[in-house]
C-alpha cells in the first residue's frame, strides 16, 4: 500500500468515527484507542476538522470561561509530582492560610470586569473535612453569590462523605473540580499519598449531592496516549461535566522539571480525541496553555475546546483577560 493509500484510510476512518459521534452515538473503547493513537503529523487537521464540527453540533459558538482564586496557598502535604504547592517540592510557592473576605472581594470584582460570571476558590490541601474551616468556607461561597455577584465554583481537594458535599451544595457551590489527573494505570506514577479510587470516590460524593463535577486532568506526565485515552474514558464514565485539560508546565523544583512537554500539535491532537470521545461536555482548557502552544493557543477551539480558563493560574501567571476574549472573537466565537 502506498503512503497516500493508508492516509485515505486513515482520513476515512477519522471521518467515520466523526459521522458517528454526530449521529449521536458514543465511540467504543477500540475506536476511542485507535484515534488517541494516531500519530498526529500525519492526521491532526482532518482530526482538528471533525472535532471542530463536533464541538459546534454539541456545544454551538459559545466558549464558557472561569477563572480561579488560590485561597489556601502552599504547604500541601501530598506529593503530587507536578506541583509547586506540594510540601514535597522544592519549587518556591507562596504558603499562605485561608484568605480573608477583602481577598476574595477583590478576585470576584476582577471576574466581573472580565465578563467571568464563576470564580473557582481552589484550597491546597489534601482534603476539605466537616468542621470551623468548612463552616467558613460555606460561609465565604454564600458571600460570593449573594453579595458579591459571582457564581461560586470550588476546588477544595477531597471529599469523604456525602454529608460534606451536601453542605457546599446547600451553600451555593454549583460546580467542584476534582482532576483525576491522569489514567488510572498511571496514577500511582504521580502520586503515591493517595490513590485514584480517593478521587473517584469524591466524584462520587458530589455526583450525589447533585454538584456539577469538573473533572480532567493533566498531559504531558510521560503518560502514553493509550492513558491519555483510559483517562478520556473514565471521565465519561464518571459522567464529569466539565472536562479541564492541562499541558504540564513542568517548574523547576518539581520531580516533574526537565520533562519534555507535548508538542504544540501533539496536545492539540490530545484535546480533539476529547472532544470525540465527550461530545457533549464542556472541554475547558487551563493551564500551561500559552507555554506549550504559544502561535498555537486559538487552536484549540478548532480541536474542540469550549471553554477556557481566564485570569492567573494557581502558581504561574496567565497572559491578559482582554488578549483570550480577542482571541475568542478573533475565531468568530462568543465568550460567555
Ligand atoms: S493535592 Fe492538590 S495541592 Fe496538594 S500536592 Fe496534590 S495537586 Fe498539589
Amino acid at each position: 500500500m502506498t503512503a497516500t493509500e493508508v492516509d485515505a484510510k486513515v482520513r476515512q476512518r477519522v471521518a467515520e468515527l466523526a459521522a458517528k459521534v454526530l449521529d449521536g452515538e458514543l465511540l467504543t473503547r477500540e475506536e476511542a484507542a485507535w484515534l488517541f493513537e494516531l500519530d498526529p503529523a500525519g492526521s491532526i487537521h482532518d482530526v482538528l476538522y471533525w472535532a471542530n464540527q463536533i464541538r459546534t453540533r454539541y456545544k454551538g459558538n459559545n466558549i464558557r470561561l472561569c477563572s480561579i482564586v488560590n485561597i489556601k496557598a502552599g504547604g500541601c502535604p501530598e506529593d503530587c509530582k507536578f506541583c509547586a504547592q506540594s510540601a514535597h517540592s522544592k519549587a518556591p510557592s507562596p504558603r499562605y492560610g485561608v484568605v480573608d473576605n477583602t481577598t476574595l472581594k477583590k478576585a470576584a470584582d476582577q471576574a466581573r470586569t472580565n465578563n467571568v460570571r464563576a470564580l473557582g476558590l481552589v484550597a491546597a490541601w489534601p482534603e476539605v473535612k466537616e468542621g470551623p474551616v468548612l463552616e467558613e468556607l460555606c460561609e465565604k461561597f454564600r458571600l460570593l453569590s449573594l453579595e458579591y455577584g459571582v457564581e461560586p465554583h470550588a476546588s477544595l481537594g477531597m471529599i469523604k462523605n456525602r454529608k460534606i458535599a451536601e453542605k457546599l451544595k446547600a451553600a451555593g457551590v454549583t460546580c467542584y473540580n476534582h482532576n483525576l489527573e491522569t489514567a488510572p494505570s498511571f496514577f500511582p506514577r504521580i502520586c503515591t499519598t493517595h490513590t485514584y479510587a480517593d478521587r473517584v470516590e469524591t466524584i462520587r460524593h458530589l455526583k450525589a449531592a447533585g454538584i456539577a463535577v469538573c473533572a480532567g486532568g493533566i498531559i504531558g506526565l510521560g503518560e502514553t496516549r493509550r492513558d491519555r485515552c483510559e483517562l478520556a474514558l473514565a471521565l465519561r464514565e464518571l459522567g464529569a461535566d466539565v472536562v479541564p485539560i492541562n499541558i504540564l508546565n513542568p517548574i523547576p523544583g518539581t520531580p516533574l522539571e526537565g520533562t519534555a512537554p507535548p508538542t504544540p500539535i501533539e496536545a492539540l491532537h490530545t484535546i480533539a480525541c476529547f472532544r470525540f470521545v465527550l461530545p457533549d461536555r464542556e472541554i475547558t482548557i487551563a493551564g500551561g496553555r500559552a507555554v506549550n502552544l504559544r502561535d498555537l493557543q486559538s487552536w484549540i477551539f478548532m480541536a474542540g475546546a469550549s471553554g477556557l480558563m481566564v485570569g492567573n493560574y494557581l502558581t504561574t501567571p496567565n497572559r491578559p483577560v482582554e488578549l483570550d476574549l480577542q482571541m475568542i472573537r478573533d475565531a468568530g466565537l462568543s465568550p460567555i
